[in-house]
């Protein structure tokens, strides 16, 4: 999971699986978002700012 970096919101998210697919495509946006942490929108924010 090399290419998902914290500027991507699947860092942020159990939607979609990206913890436990080797062959995710990060995406900047996500369909069906489910937050992983309740302060999830702090960190992303933080770490695009960071870029
Ligand atoms: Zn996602």
């Amino acid at each position: 999971m090399k290419q998902l970096e914290d500027k991507h919101i699947c860092r942020y998210c159990m939607g979609c699986g990206a913890e436990e697919l080797d062959t995710f495509i990060p995406k900047m946006n996500c369909s069906n978002f489910v937050p992983a942490y309740s302060d999830w929108q702090e960190r992303y924010y933080k770490a695009l700012k960071e870029k």
